[in-house]
């Protein structure tokens, strides 16, 4: 009699499990600190000769060879592709490099890409795996605080256009992510906090508790405790998960995950990308939006002060760079949430919940002129 295999954990990860069309579909998000060195979290994965991991300068000094090793205990061949560090390498030469290497080492249908990275790397991997022989799995090992708690999870991937940010890409879904909390040790602080900011997004959209969770623990995660990064990174996965699973293609509720993006993404694009991390331009967004929201009497006074405080102590920008509230506006209404030219965002109704709405230039006008310096 051969003996039951279970995966024993030296540290029991954390696991939200992702459910697609009813459950039809679906994977396992892994979390917790010093997955990189535990064999168990790579069981399982699928079956093949060759694995290819896609990562870039930056991170694979850091990580690689504890991934190759992990690697080749279940794959004959584990190759590495790696690509410039930088958004402004998520384009097609990019993705050709991964596509070159793929054909080159004559790779088949069934090779399992590891995307070994942030959010560039993961949306660039995921959607060279949706093309490469019309689709292969895909694993994502996330290493930045905003990958582990957004880009991972839901399955967008994109490569950006020089006309638009994420113009290109696909759905397609990981067969796992493991996010493995030792990798924050090594983020660069500004990096952190940016992954702060989408952190904080999922409190008034979607849980009350968990914003007052934040404002507690926000000194331990500033100060990386593995077990407050642990409840954050999973509650933020555990509720992307409940948004994406009723909302898989952006029909309608997934976009409640774009508080602070309408303002955030005026920022960014204002200033030209790159001048402001996209967590910064969305913590100060969220500012904008928090106050807009008060304007609306959708959300009390206090709600302001609150979210300013708590985006302030992140280490993010509350105050907008001075673009002019008619530039701002201008940025805005090519948002791809505006609808015949009124601006809808996405404000929270009450905490806990969020919706869109439509404001008129005015009143934000009047929100521009309190934030920007
Ligand atoms: P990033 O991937 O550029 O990483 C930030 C920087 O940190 C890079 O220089 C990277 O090399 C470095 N880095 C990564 N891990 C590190 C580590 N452990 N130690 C030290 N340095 C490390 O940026 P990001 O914030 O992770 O992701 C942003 C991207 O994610 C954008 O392209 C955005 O469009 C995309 N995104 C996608 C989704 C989605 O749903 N697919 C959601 C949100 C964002
Ligand atoms: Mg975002």
């Amino acid at each position: 009699m051969t003996a039951p295999k279970t995966p024993s954990f030296a540290v029991q990860p954390q696991i939200v499990p992702i459910a697609l069309d009813e459950g039809q579909r679906g994977y396992d998000i892994l979390i917790g600190a010093g997955l990189l060195d535990e064999a168990a979290a790579w069981e399982g994965l699928p079956k093949a000769a060759a694995a290819l991991i896609v990562s870039n300068e930056t991170v694979a000094p850091l990580y690689l060879a504890r991934l190759q090793l992990r690697l080749a205990a279940q794959y004959a061949r584990v190759e590495t592709v790696l690509l410039p560090d930088g958004e402004r390498y998520k384009d097609w030469a990019s993705l050709n490099l991964i596509f070159d290497h793929l054909l080159e080492t004559a790779s088949d249908r069934k090779t399992v890409l590891f995307a070994l990275g942030g959010g560039v790397i993961g949306d660039m991997t995921g959607f060279a795996a949706s093309v490469y022989m019309r689709g292969v799995p895909f694993v994502q090992v996330p290493t930045t605080l905003l990958a582990q708690v957004d880009s991972s999870v839901g399955g967008k991937t994109a490569i950006n256009h020089p006309l638009g940010k994420n113009m290109l890409g696909a759905f397609y879904q990981p067969a796992r992510v493991i996010a493995d909390l030792d990798t924050l040790d090594s983020l660069p602080q500004r990096e952190l906090s940016a992954g702060l900011a989408e952190v904080i997004k999922y409190g008034p959209i979607a849980d009350a508790a968990f914003l007052a969770w934040i404002e507690l623990n926000l000194d331990a995660l500033l100060a990386r405790d593995k077990s407050a990064l642990a409840y954050a990174v999973k509650r933020c996965c555990e509720i992307k998960a409940w948004v994406v699973g009723q909302d898989e293609r952006e029909q309608g509720l997934r976009a409640v995950l774009n508080f602070g993006h309408t303002f955030g993404h005026a920022i960014e694009t204002g200033l030209g990308y790159g001048e402001w991390l996209h967590g910064e331009a969305v913590g100060c967004g969220m500012v904008m939006a928090s106050d807009l929201a008060v304007r609306l009497g959708l959300m009390p006074g206090e709600f302001l002060p609150r979210m300013r405080t708590l985006i302030e102590r992140a280490g993010l920008p509350v105050v907008g760079p001075a673009l002019g509230a008619q530039r701002y506006l201008e940025l805005m209404r090519v948002d791809k949430k505006a609808e015949g030219g009124a601006i809808r965002f996405v404000l929270p109704e009450g905490l806990g919940k969020a919706g869109m709405h439509a404001a008129p230039d005015d009143l934000v006008a009047q929100v521009l002129a309190s934030h920007v310096a």
